[in-house]
């Protein structure tokens, strides 16, 4: 198998799971007891904390652990919003269902909610932004990269538009952490979400960072642990291989990042040269290094993606952490795609382990079966070789 869904899950690094057997097997004490055992698995975490921090430059204070990034998302929204009941949240119409679904229950619940539109690339206009905060503004969040068509939002200019105004700035960065450069600090945002899964760790641990000096009404209640803002005994062994996750994701950064920069580029020029009816959609620069998107004419991507995993690669037609595969991609839609060019959609998201060799192959295949199914389509005379 060429394993080519790594925006949806990655593989386990060698090292993360070495370093959290321990704590499956005879380190299994509560880090809430008094004893050695609580102790070590205590101090287990803390390293993870500072691993984390390390990575996006945080303190340790300021990271907090969930169950991923659908979690941080929803403590980030709920967490602030129902601080200032019935205000206004803004945020954008391509994100992640973990923003769009906790978006929908705070409507509910009387908040003002504003979907910023995007342009043919995805991105949000930062004037935009400034035209829509209010004086009831009490939240924003906007996604660092999108996890369908890999764009990259101007995160630090949105961010500064919101410190100007006194207003929190989250954002969603399960896709980009691990593949472009983060340094909270820097950016000036206030809280922003983070997924193990998605950077060769383990799934369900995930962390949102919050700035010091941002409250949060927790959402989880119960023992108090995360200084009271999700209780609930810390899950110590994905905590541990989350934190070596960041801990290699940072030494490997530069190395991992260019090669998968440098093999997307490899396998985007060549399917766009060697198979015809194709796009690449998103932005054509401001893109996540591992993200491919593409569309071709007269095919269906559902069909495109089954002969695929017959053929041996696993591919994906847009976001995998949602079970309502069959919708049509809302992200497609506000760029304004039409229904021909979503239905003719695939992604292609490559990891650290992905290889030259790999992308040949892969080429090949695409090849045959674009060229299979286009002769089946009912749209065969328009887009046949
Ligand atoms: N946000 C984005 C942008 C994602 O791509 C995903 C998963 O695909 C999530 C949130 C959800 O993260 P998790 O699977 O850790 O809950």
């Amino acid at each position: 198998m060429i394993y080519l869904d790594n925006a949806a899950s990655t593989p386990i690094h060698k090292l993360v799971l070495e370093e959290m057997e321990p704590f499956l097997k005879e380190q299994f004490g509560n880090p809430s007891s008094i004893h050695r055992y609580g102790r070590k698995a205590r101090k287990a975490i803390e390293k993870a904390r500072n691993q984390i921090a390390n990575l996006i430059n945080a303190n340790p204070s300021e990271i907090f652990f969930t169950s991923g990034g659908t979690e941080s998302n929803n403590t980030a929204l709920f967490g602030v919003g129902r601080q200032r009941p019935e205000s206004k949240i803004i945020t954008t119409s391509i994100e992640h269902d973990a923003i769009l679904e906790p978006c929908k229950e705070l409507e509910k619940e009387g908040f003002d909610i504003f979907y910023l539109p995007v342009d043919k690339y995805g991105l949000v206009n930062p004037l935009d932004l400034e035209t829509h905060l209010t004086e009831n503004t009490s939240l924003v969040s906007i996604m660092f990269a999108n996890n369908e068509v890999g764009t990259i939002e101007p995160i630090f200019n949105l961010a500064q538009i919101c410190k100007e105004k006194n207003i929190i700035f989250h954002t969603d960065a399960v896709q980009a952490v691990g593949k472009i450069p983060i340094d909270v600090k820097k950016l000036g945002v206030d809280m922003l979400s983070i997924s193990s899964h998605k950077i060769n760790g383990p799934k369900g641990i995930g962390a949102l960072y919050v700035k010091k000096g941002i409250s949060l009404n927790p959402v989880i209640f119960g023992g108090g642990q995360e200084n009271g803002l999700r209780s609930g005994t810390e899950n110590v062994a994905n905590i541990v291989g989350f934190g070596k996750a960041c801990e290699l994701s940072k030494i490997d950064f530069l190395e991992n990042s260019s090669k998968m920069q440098e093999l997307s580029n490899y396998l985007s020029k060549k399917i766009i040269n060697e198979i015809p009816h194709v796009t690449l959609n998103g932005h054509p620069e401001l893109r996540l290094p591992n993200n491919l998107h593409f569309t071709f004419l007269g095919v269906n991507g559902e069909d495109l993606l089954i002969k695929l995993d017959e053929c041996g690669i696993a591919a994906s037609t847009g976001s995998a952490c949602s079970v309502h595969i069959q919708k049509a991609s809302h992200v497609l839609q506000a760029m304004g795609f039409s229904h021909e060019q979503i239905s003719g959609s695939l992604r292609i998201s490559l990891g650290i382990f992905n290889n030259l060799e790999e992308m040949n192959q892969t080429v090949e295949i695409l090849k045959n079966v674009v060229k299979e199914l286009r002769s089946v389509s009912p749209l065969k005379e328009k887009y046949s070789f």
